[in-house]
């Protein structure tokens, strides 16, 4: 009797081969070099595009059942946070300004790493890194989404919500990351990877996402937290694809060394700048805490970052070029930003507040060297002037630097009293910056920082022409229930007033 042989199952690795294998012809019409102009204008040398393994090998059929399995499980609880006033369980509405700011800063950025991504993939050569780069476009449009929907439902209810969109284009705290991506999206493909893939997702996610997401997590808000673990299995990926692409270019030819290490050194001190606003976030706005900000540097770049750069040292790789300005600036950054969104708050999405007596007690107690000599007098003496009736505001407009975009607030490393600015003439203009990591990256390239659209500036040309009411309307803010203090604010005495209704016989 004849026994069936049943057809033995391919492996993910030939099934994964046979997907990718026809994509990767040898172009006739066209001479391969201009099918992908970019892949050479960056003098990145490669050799064998095969040697680069797409380290997930990942099938659209098993990536569609992955993802669909999680957006069943997200929406349900999406669903059900907003059946059940879940909104009503977070500690505090103060608490909503982390969520303000991860919505109109961090959402947009996922939207343009997908499209930074979806572009990377038709200019790099090699098939692996094709299919990884569409993969994560489509990761990055889901998180994009995702994170719009679960944050929506809070639209409904509080203020600063409604244009993200806009606000993200043209206020001026979130053009610094818009303009991080802007950066990183106008840059050649592997400078690309090598921003996107490694510097933000392998080196600084961490410091990013996990203080957002257990900030929601401690916070109470359930949506949040769902679409942080939804996300969290697509990083995973995203950190290996950093990895692996880092290692592919180095080992290709050792004259990528040296370009690879300017990218780092730079996006190393963009992506530093960017996360001062994360920095406040977890030292300011969260009612109740995860850690401070030092307490994250040190795990996830002190700890972490040495044992990568250790590793990639056999490379030739070193650490990121600012590194140690960016040590000295770890126990000073979350209190500047703080002071600075608080001064300014006329003009923010957001609410911001004087921290408490309680909140002080702890600030002294994370930042021992650093809260009660430079910062604590400070905040107690614009404590005094709210209490006259006089509230610290400042009308005045911000000097911004000209790469990073935030204004020129920091200090400088060895001297936390003074002001840090430099300045860079080119072609007969000057420019600025907060600080030498920022002004290095221009003078790298200061053909593309020149063209940079700033915020500040921007308000004195068409179509605002310095008109304050009409800046207003432009970036979408309802001065009074969007902007200012917190204490007193409609979102405030609303939030308290259904937690009432919801716990209370009254
Ligand atoms: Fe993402
Ligand atoms: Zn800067």
């Amino acid at each position: 009797m004849d026994v069936k042989v049943t057809k033995k199952k391919l492996s993910l690795k030939d099934r994964y081969k046979l997907l990718t294998r026809d994509l990767g012809w040898q172009t006739t019409y066209q001479p391969m070099d201009k099918v992908y102009p970019y892949v050479t204008f960056e003098g990145i040398k490669i050799h064998d595009w095969e040697k680069w393994e797409d380290p997930f090998r990942l099938t659209v059929d098993a990536y569609w059942k992955y993802q669909a399995e999680k957006e069943r499980k997200l929406y349900a609880i999406i669903d059900a946070h907003a059946q059940n006033n879940g909104h009503l369980n977070i500690t505090d509405a103060s608490y909503l300004t982390a969520l303000k700011l991860f919505l109109q800063a961090i959402s947009p950025g996922e939207y343009a790493a997908s499209k930074g991504f979806a572009r990377a993939g038709r200019e790099f050569g090699g098939i692996g890194t094709q299919v990884a780069c569409q993969m994560q476009a489509l990761d990055e449009i889901r998180h994009a989404q995702t994170q719009i929907h679960a944050i929506s439902n809070y639209n409904k209810f509080y203020n600063g919500f409604h244009a993200f969109a806009d606000q993200r284009d043209r206020i001026w705290y979130n053009t610094v990351p818009r303009s991080f991506f802007d950066d990183a999206m106008s840059a050649g493909p592997f400078e690309f990877l090598i921003a996107i893939s490694f510097s933000f997702e392998y080196v600084l996610t961490n410091l990013l996402f996990v203080p957002f997401m257990s900030g929601a997590a401690y916070n109470g808000d359930m949506s949040t937290v769902t679409f942080g673990f939804s996300a969290q299995s697509d990083e995973a990926r995203h950190m290996t694809l950093g990895l692996e692409s880092i290692k592919f270019i180095l080992e290709q030819d050792p004259a990528n060394v040296p370009i690879v290490q300017k990218w780092i050194d730079k996006w190393f001190a963009r992506g530093m700048r960017l996360l001062s606003l994360v920095a406040t976030m977890m030292d300011y706005m969260l009612p109740k805490r995860v850690m401070s900000w030092r307490e994250a540097w040190n795990i996830y770049g002190v700890e972490n970052g040495s044992a990568l750069f250790t590793d990639l040292a056999r490379y030739g790789i070193g650490l990121p070029k600012h590194w140690d300005d960016v040590e000295k600036s770890i126990d000073h950054i979350s209190h500047q930003v703080q002071m600075a969104l608080y001064q300014w708050s006329f003009g923010t999405s957001f609410h911001s507040w004087i921290p408490s007596d309680e909140d002080m007690a702890w600030l002294s107690a994370k930042y021992p060297e650093t809260f009660d000599k430079y910062y604590r007098p400070r905040w107690e003496n614009i404590k005094k002037l709210k209490a006259a009736g006089t509230p610290y505001a400042n009308f005045g407009l911000p000097k911004l630097c000209q790469v990073c975009q935030l204004p020129c607030l920091f200090t400088e490393p060895d001297d936390p009293t003074s002001h840090c600015q430099r300045e860079t003439e080119y072609k007969g203009e000057k420019y600025h910056f907060c600080s030498d990591g920022c002004q290095h990256v221009f003078e790298n390239e200061p053909e593309k920082y020149v063209q940079a659209w700033l915020p500040m500036p921007g308000l004195f040309q068409e179509p605002l022409k310095g008109d304050i009411g009409a800046w207003m309307q432009w970036v979408g803010l309802n001065p009074g229930k969007d902007t200012g203090d917190y204490d007193g604010s409609e979102d405030q005495l609303n939030f308290a007033a259904w937690r009432t209704q919801a716990t209370r016989n009254e």
